[in-house]
């Protein structure tokens, strides 16, 4: 065994079916009674349906959450927030809702619990990344970790089939760079191998149909599991290079990670020979790199960056941040062979098999 920390995160979880019935108890276990519901605006409906669920414990609704969390919408919560009074945070939805709520909770220290709707898996990290004038910054603090998770399997038959495809792929990239990670552990390694296992049938399944309950509870497991990798060792190239065209060019979340994980994969295969051995064998395919490439085709999800809105003169620029600040990465990051790396994503060409 070679040498390693481990830092457990002491979340409480509560998952199954019909779970969301189970928030006035939780909400009660934490000795709150004034809650604070927030969410996108999408998500509308479902913070209503929570709010009425918590009845008197509930303060009211705030449902201007926004991706990339940006700290002029944490301002306006936070005036919720003073208003009434809140002693807690609810966020109901995907990592937009629950990434306003950790940057509540980062402000106020209110305890948070939180209702997951899509596979992002932010709810089960101490992360929050935060946009102010447009520059994204990245923190890792215990202060945001959320004090109870409540997944509930139902709330998440309503996920598009385009969103399911992408977040899964989102929560099966943390998983694979979990895997390779600088600082892994044995704790992190057999979840995500575990999570990668389940998570890839269960997306193959839902594509067919979205309704079928025991797929969906396995991908929910899955990103329950991916999301802990995150939360417990550090990511790589992908996750840099996603921050990147997300964070400095606005390309969506999770379609954005969609997109990169196969070529970060064949970029980084040759330098982190084991890891691709785990994801391959969790994928039940010979190759990890390939074997991604198909579960994302076989998902119908976008396969190019120029599909999800990046413009091919933006390319060089997305090169040079990458490898400015670069994440730890089993691989050198190179500028040319970022730049090698976004222009055959930018195609969607064949993969690029990096060797050492
Ligand atoms: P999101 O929260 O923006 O949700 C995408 C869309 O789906 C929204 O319109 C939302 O209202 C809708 N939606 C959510 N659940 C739904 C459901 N069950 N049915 C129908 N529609 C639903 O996107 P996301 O991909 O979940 O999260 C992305 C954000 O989370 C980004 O800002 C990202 O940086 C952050 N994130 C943070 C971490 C972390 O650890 N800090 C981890 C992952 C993601």
């Amino acid at each position: 065994m070679t040498p390693f920390t481990y830092t457990a995160l002491p979340t409480r979880v509560v998952f199954g079916m019909g779970t969301i019935h189970e928030l006035p108890a939780e909400l009660a276990r934490l000795g709150c009674r004034r809650a604070l519901v927030v969410s996108t605006p999408e998500q509308q409906t479902l913070a209503g349906r929570v709010a009425s669920l918590l009845g008197p414990s509930c303060i009211g609704t705030f449902t201007g959450a926004a991706m990339h969390t940006p700290v002029e919408v944490t301002a306006a919560a936070l005036q919720h927030v003073r208003a009434h009074s809140a002693d807690s945070v609810v966020s109901a939805g995907g990592g937009s809702a629950i990434g306003l709520s950790k940057a509540i909770a980062l402000r106020t220290g209110l305890p948070q619990v939180a209702v997951p709707a899509t596979y992002a898996g932010s709810e089960a990290t101490p992360i929050l990344g935060e946009t102010d004038g447009g520059r994204k910054t990245t923190q890792r603090t215990a202060e945001v970790l959320p004090e109870v998770v409540v997944y509930d399997v139902d709330l998440t038959l309503t996920l598009p089939a385009a969103l399911t495809a992408t977040s899964g792929l989102n929560a099966i990239a943390h998983a694979v760079e979990a895997l390779y990670a600088e600082d892994t552990n044995p704790v992190a390694s057999l979840l995500a191998e575990q999570a990668i296992a389940v998570m890839a049938p269960a997306l193959r399944t839902i594509a067919g149909n979205p309704f079928d309950r025991a797929a969906r509870s396995d991908a929910l497991y899955g990103a329950w599991a991916c999301g802990t990798c995150l939360g417990l060792v550090g990511m790589s190239l992908h996750h840099k290079l996603c921050h990147v065209l997300g964070g400095s060019f606005g390309l969506p979340h999770a379609p954005t990670h969609a997109v990169v994980l196969p070529y970060v994969v064949a970029y980084n295969a040759a330098s982190a020979p084991d890891a691709m051995r785990r994801v391959a064998r969790a994928l039940g395919t010979q190759d990890a790199a390939n074997g991604l490439f198909a579960l994302r085709q076989a998902l119908n999800a976008p396969a190019s960056l120029r599909e999800v809105g990046m413009q091919a003169a933006d390319l060089d620029q997305a090169a040079d941040l990458a490898v400015a600040n670069p994440y730890w990465n089993p691989a050198p990051v190179t500028r040319d062979g970022m730049r090698a790396l976004l222009e055959a994503a930018f195609h969607g060409r064949t993969l690029l098999q990096r060797t050492n």
